[in-house]
């Protein structure tokens, strides 16, 4: 088989699964256990704004300083390997899961050589392997053509208990009124930014999981990709 063969094959066949969503409607811990059960790769989108932001802090570098921001980028590298998020070869899985990360993500990622760094990174993870990828613009932006696109919803204070919890049994002191705040901010940033604003595709299928459990969201999603 030729290059090209080999290539088109691969295109044939690879499915490429698009989950969008707003902060705190379980995209992440849904995506990648419906990756796991349909053995495909899982790109978190999210990870990838944070390890800018983190990156950011660590250089003291601040959104306004776009020219700093550019070159900082063009020194950057990020990957995934074996679900573990790497940055310029170092694994931050958890360094980018502080609210003070959180904060800066959603801030950095409206400014535009963020985001074209970002997404030229996301269609190229795209290209080969069958994979799913969650985020705000997904099926919107980064891949229009997916074959499959969900948008996952829950009323802010749903995602704002669900978070909420969450925190408390990683032992982290939070006040449900602050999460429940910080939600209805990331909600605002990412609706209103002019660059990729979080939105529903028109050929995407909504799931509002409020009253919904984990178990019941992944099966629906695999469910309607095996066409059942
Ligand atoms: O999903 P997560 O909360 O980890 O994302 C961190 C931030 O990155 C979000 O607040 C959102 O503003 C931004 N983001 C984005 N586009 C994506 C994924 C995340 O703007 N595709």
């Amino acid at each position: 088989m030729s290059e090209r063969d080999d290539q088109m094959e691969q295109e044939k066949n690879r499915i490429r699964v698009a989950i969008d969503g707003p902060s705190g409607a379980g995209k992440s811990t849904i995506a990648r256990a419906v990756a796991k059960r349909m053995e495909m790769d899982y790109i978190d989108t999210g990870a990838m704004y944070r390890a800018v932001a983190y990156k950011m802090l660590q250089n003291s570098v601040s959104p306004n300083e776009l020219q700093l921001i550019e070159e900082m980028l063009a020194d950057t590298d990020i990957d995934f390997a074996k679900g573990n998020i790497l940055l310029d070869g170092e694994i931050i899985n958890n360094k980018i899961r502080t609210p003070e990360v959180s904060a800066l993500a959603s801030e950095c990622s409206a400014l535009a050589p963020v985001r074209e760094k970002l997404v030229r990174l996301q269609r190229q993870m795209g290209e080969k392997k069958s994979i799913i990828m969650d985020g705000r613009d997904i099926g919107t932006n980064v891949l229009t053509d997916a074959e499959y696109k969900f948008f996952l919803n829950a009323k802010p204070e749903e995602r704002a208990r669900r978070r909420h919890l969450e925190l408390l049994e990683k032992g982290q002191e939070a006040s449900y009124l602050q999460v429940l705040e910080d939600i209805k901010q990331r909600d605002h940033n990412d609706m209103t930014r002019a660059l990729n604003p979080l939105r529903k595709a028109e050929d995407a299928w909504e799931i509002d999981t409020t009253g919904m459990n984990l178990e019941q969201v992944i099966c629906t999603i695999i469910s309607h990709i095996k066409g059942e």
